[in-house]
């Protein structure tokens, strides 16, 4: 456990708005409060709101909450402990731990990271220099300039060369970048691996290079740290194993503690900040596809690694921009990973378009055609139904009904996967008008999926348009003025279940040193509701600096009593008429009380 003095002292230097605009761009500021689109839900105007005074942020569409700790857990799926050590290392808090144990366990598993991305870095720049200058890497260097690669290119992506051999495992001593290293180290990284050999009655551990005679291609986490490396063999390597098998033509690094090729993407690092700018990316299939589109001028360019393009890169995608086109092989195989990419997409909440290439890979296409060609395909992108009924209706005449439902079948599987009903609804009406086929016999094909989704909302009309009563302006005040709460009676609000209820638990929260998180978190809706609108309202039009703040105090304490005494008057009226009727026994109490109330109200009156 962490020591809660640390907990405390991190979120008292934490900054919720610089720690959110690392993971999503284009935070706007309104008043006191930012706001940003939502990564959590699909959403057009933004409703992920940021109070940056009290370290808390909340999501009117999809009523996501969370400080500035519970947001880098759920932004990067990393555990409480992870988040916590994050931003400490950020804001320079000494994390101590109650166990030391655990914090063993926790820094070694931080410093191997560092490790080994450190190491990843540094072979990176060793493979680069091989390419760059040495004589083995000849063949390498004609192969990339008969692609079309040129030399820009090979520095902006680190380009590298494997030479053949085990050029690592036998050297890395005597390579300065390298020798501090050990082969343990190096095979955790996916440099190097170990093969069993026999000799005699002796059985030994030998370790080879993980690539040989290939081109490599880092790739980069956000922050331009290497996690691992994609690679392509050389032709001329291109040779049977000694077991009869080719080698094969791509190869990546193994999963390591640092590189999980769902969670990453091929020149993410180097186009992150043109896809912001444009807000839309190119997602294509291969390295090269990356290198080419963007050495000839397409910079907001993509490629997952080798792998089917995963929701969770698609996650990563959508807190950069808002487009997505797919621009995958013109064959059958291109087809299936265009829609099972699309189904990643859609269940994000994003809506992707195909570009259709004739016949070639989007790199070869540039280089026969030119980038402005590929530029018009990209204008004239198509929907996924269309471009994959397209492809499947190819020289026929019509579909038969067997290939109909085949496609349906398709379709369908991709529908289940989104939750947003405006893309839903747009895709079962061009799934209808592609294959004609009646879109009730679609919605009722489609099998009922009952995943919870969350509008889109009016954040300032929810926030500020509502007029409020006096006992929410009292809360108000307590909320963006605790230093005044322990002046008020829980008395005040005894007429009002709900205000009562939100009033203690911000005296017992805000006493005992906790924040407004800890108040959200206890609270049920209506009642939570209410403290999100407060939290976020700090422009209010009643206009409150501390000189006036007790004068207002007071007003608002004789509205809120007249508000207690009429409601008192109409509980009692009845009781009263009844009395005086005879009906119920006659309470002298009760009959002074309301002749007090009565009394009091002909004075408010005049
Ligand atoms: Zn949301």
């Amino acid at each position: 456990m962490i020591k809660p003095e640390c907990i405390k002292k991190l979120k008292e230097v934490v900054d919720i708005v610089e720690v959110v605009s690392e993971y999503i761009p284009n935070i706007k500021r309104v008043g006191k409060n930012y706001f940003v689109l939502c990564p959590f839900h699909s959403e057009k105007t933004p409703s992920f709101s940021i109070s940056p005074h009290h370290n808390f942020v909340h999501c009117f569409g999809c009523k996501y909450t969370a400080d500035a700790i519970k947001f880098v857990q759920d932004i990067e799926h990393i555990n409480y402990y992870e988040a916590v050590e994050k931003l400490a290392k950020k804001y320079n808090v000494q994390i101590e731990y109650v166990d030391e144990e655990q914090q063993k366990i926790l820094k070694e598993k931080y410093d191997e990271a560092q490790l080994l991305t450190e190491l990843l870095t540094n072979v990176a720049e060793v493979y680069h220099e091989i390419l760059l200058n040495s004589e083995d890497a000849a063949e390498a260097r004609r192969y990339l300039i008969s692609r079309g690669v040129k030399q820009e290119t090979v520095v902006k992506f680190k380009l590298g060369y494997a030479p053949d051999g085990d050029f690592i495992s036998k050297n890395y001593k005597s390579i300065p970048k390298l020798a501090k290293y050990d082969l343990i180290t190096l095979y955790k990284a996916g440099i190097i691996n170990f093969s069993s050999k026999h000799s005699g009655i002796e059985k030994y551990d030998y370790p080879y290079d993980y690539f040989k005679g290939r081109i490599i291609f880092p790739v980069f986490n956000l922050v331009g740290k290497v996690v691992g490396f994609g690679s392509r063999i050389i032709p001329s390597k291109k040779v049977f194993y000694s077991d009869g098998n080719e080698p094969p033509v791509y190869i990546n690094s193994p999963e390591t503690p640092v590189f999980h090729k769902g969670n990453v993407l091929y020149g993410l690092f180097q186009s992150k900040e043109f896809i912001a700018k444009e807000k839309s990316v190119c997602v294509v299939e291969g390295y090269m596809d990356v290198l080419i589109m963007f050495q000839e001028g397409i910079k907001t360019v993509v490629a997952p690694l080798g792998t089917a393009f995963s929701e969770q890169q698609a996650k990563i995608l959508k807190r950069f921009c808002e487009k997505i086109y797919l621009l995958f092989d013109p064959d059958e195989a291109g087809v299936e990973a265009t829609l099972s990419a699309a189904k990643s997409i859609f269940s994000v909440g994003m809506y992707p378009q195909v570009v259709q290439i004739e016949q070639k890979d989007p790199d070869e296409y540039i280089l026969q055609y030119g980038i402005d060609q590929l530029k018009n395909l990209i204008t004239n992108s198509v929907s996924v139904v269309k471009h994959v009924v397209q492809y499947y209706s190819k020289n026929k005449p019509q579909f038969s009904v067997t290939e109909k439902i085949s496609l349906l079948n398709k379709f369908i599987d991709m529908l289940n996967v989104v939750s947003n009903p405006v893309i839903k609804s747009e895709l079962i009406k061009e799934i209808s008008t592609e294959l004609k086929i009646d879109e009730g016999v679609i919605r009722s094909e489609q099998r009922k999926y009952n995943k919870v989704y969350a509008k889109s909302v009016d954040v300032q009309n929810v926030i500020s348009n509502k007029p409020y009563t006096s006992e929410e302006e009292l809360l108000w005040i307590c909320i963006h003025y605790p230093e005044v709460i322990n002046e008020i009676d829980d008395e005040i609000f005894s007429h009002n279940n709900i205000y009562l209820e939100i009033f203690k638990t911000l005296k017992t929260c805000f006493l005992s040193s906790k924040d407004i998180n800890e108040v959200v978190s206890q609270l049920q809706p209506p009642a939570k509701d209410i403290v999100i609108r407060l939290v976020f309202d700090t422009d209010r039009k009643i206009k409150i600096t501390p000189s006036s703040l007790e004068k207002k105090i007071k007003e608002l304490f004789t509205e809120i009593y007249k508000i207690k005494i009429k409601k008192r008057y109409l509980e009692l009226k009845p009781i009263v008429e009844e009395m005086l009727q005879e009906k119920v026994v006659y309470n002298p109490q009760i009959i002074n009380e309301f002749k007090q109330i009565v009394e009091t109200l002909k004075l408010a009156r005049r």
